[in-house]
């Protein structure tokens, strides 16, 4: 059983660019005879082990000489007959035009659920189409970028409630693990976890010892996508999928000098995950390859535990843990109290703890904080520390919302948001973490023009 998802939006947004990153670059060379009308394309693509048949409908609209509106709503409305649920592009760095408006309108009215995803989101360039996005009456926008290949764990979440629940693994002799009463598993959404690090640290032989040497890791199939390769376990009956296995196989062999590549490497399969933990050897702690894997994850928007491998061997235990307690402070001082945990893959020790400290982050990360709390604690700290003048006038913070989890995501009202020190936003998100027990992961603070 496959879930139909029709990509939809108004020309240029990137469905077709979607669509490729979707199934695949091959299937995307379709074969276009001016004048003769096509029908949509649909090819099957497997998204982090969900089964997708895929239909994109960029380009129909040529097909026909009415209105673009009307041009649209014919494109669609037979693809989202056949979906079971519609991915709605809209440009992020267009921001929302009338058309998109017109169409999130006529799809509200419709039974198929939209998920709204605010294309071309990379960098910080689709921010503003972002917020106005939610103005489409059609829930919260999932930022992505289909040419980078980011958000892609995000659309795998929204996606997730849709899909067919997955076949469960049988439990190897405890019968009584999983299940409900009626012995039908229960779909529960994986931690979409990404074991990253330099070669030799250990990844191989902590997937390994996790789930086990036996485990079986398949290679991409025919039709997939390289990114949908995983693997997934459970650990406390909660389900944890590891993103690309097939990257560490690959780098196990890659030696230091494909460091480049495997700082690339690394991106990509950080931008799968939802938590990611960085392998570093107890012998080389934290050195700059580490911090610069590190800053990518936080950059990233994701949850980072550090573990610190190869434990069985250090003889300076107190010392190590020291040095290491230094470099985060001096060199990963934007987020405090990122979980750092000692292990050894080989010797299967401590695993439990990096598992727990996993589930930890990921429970910091989803977090949602209420408004009423936040403008409280607002008003504390304008007050212990109000906001500097410009041109005479101090620079008012009206109001606070959460805008979104996965990461924290906080929007201030200003009334000169651009005249806002980068330091005074320092100073918020230092006492958020704090008072609103945020520890560890990064927090996002926007600012918009109050009214
Ligand atoms: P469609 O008409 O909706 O199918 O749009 P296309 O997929 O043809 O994309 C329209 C244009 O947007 C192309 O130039 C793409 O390269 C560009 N594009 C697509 N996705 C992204 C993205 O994530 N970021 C940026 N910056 N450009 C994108
Ligand atoms: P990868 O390149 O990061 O996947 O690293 P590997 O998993 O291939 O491990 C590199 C080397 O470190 C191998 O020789 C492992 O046996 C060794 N190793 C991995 N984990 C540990 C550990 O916890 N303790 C010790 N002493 N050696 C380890």
């Amino acid at each position: 059983m496959s879930l139909t998802v029709a990509i939809i939006g108004r020309p240029n947004v990137g469905k077709s660019t979607l669509f490729n990153r979707l199934v695949g670059k091959k299937l995307a060379l379709v074969d276009d005879t001016p004048g003769v009308t096509r029908d949509w394309r649909a090819a099957p693509a497997r998204l982090a082990g969900i089964d997708l048949t895929v239909i994109d409908t960029a380009g129909l609209e040529e097909a026909f000489d009415d209105s673009l509106e009307a041009r649209m709503r014919k494109q669609t409305e037979r693809a989202i007959e056949e979906a079971d649920v519609a991915l709605l592009l809209i440009d992020a760095r267009a921001g929302v035009t009338p058309l998109d408006h017109h169409f999130a309108a006529w799809l509200r009215k419709g039974n198929t659920p939209i998920i709204l995803l605010a294309n071309k989101c990379e960098g910080r360039a689709g921010a503003p189409g972002l917020y106005e996005a939610f103005e489409l009456g059609l829930g919260e926008p999932v930022p992505i970028s289909a040419e980078h290949g980011e958000g892609l764990a995000e659309l795998v979440e929204a996606l997730l409630p849709y899909a067919p629940p997955e076949e469960v693994e049988p439990e190897d002799d405890d019968g009584a693990a999983g299940g409900t009463a009626d012995g039908k598993p229960e779909p529960v959404r994986a931690i979409q976890l990404a074991i990253v690090g330099r070669p030799n640290v250990g990844k191989s032989t902590l997937l390994n010892s996790l789930v086990g040497e036996d485990r079986v890791l398949t290679g991409p199939e025919a039709g997939m996508t390289r990114d949908a390769i995983s693997v997934e376990w459970t650990y406390k009956d909660r389900p944890i999928r590891l993103v690309d296995t097939a990257g560490i196989r690959r780098r196990a062999r890659v030696d230091d000098k494909l460091e480049k590549l495997a700082v690339a490497d690394a991106l990509r399969v950080i931008r799968l995950a939802q938590v990611v933990v960085l392998v570093v050897d107890a012998d080389a702690i934290l050195d700059h390859q580490d911090l610069t894997i590190a800053r990518m994850v936080l950059d990233e928007g994701r949850a980072l535990v550090i573990a610190v491998n190869k434990w069985d061997i250090v003889t300076d235990r107190a010392g190590t843990l020291k040095q290491i307690d230094d470099k985060l402070q001096a060199q990963l001082a934007q987020v405090r109290g990122i979980p750092v945990v000692t292990m050894s893959a080989l010797r299967k020790q401590k695993l439990d703890g990096l598992l727990d400290a996993v589930f930890n982050i990921y429970e910091v990360w989803n977090r949602r904080v209420s408004t009423a709390d936040l403008n409280r604690w607002l008003a504390g700290m304008t007050e212990a520390h109000p906001p500097p003048a410009v041109e005479g006038r101090r620079i008012k913070i009206r109001y606070m919302t959460q805008v979104k989890a996965r990461p924290p995501t906080f929007a201030l009202w200003v009334s000169k948001p651009l005249d806002l020190p980068e330091t005074y936003i320092r100073y918020m998100v230092n006492g958020l973490r704090d008072a609103l027990d945020l520890p560890g992961v990064p927090i996002r603070m926007l600012t918009r023009k109050g009214k």
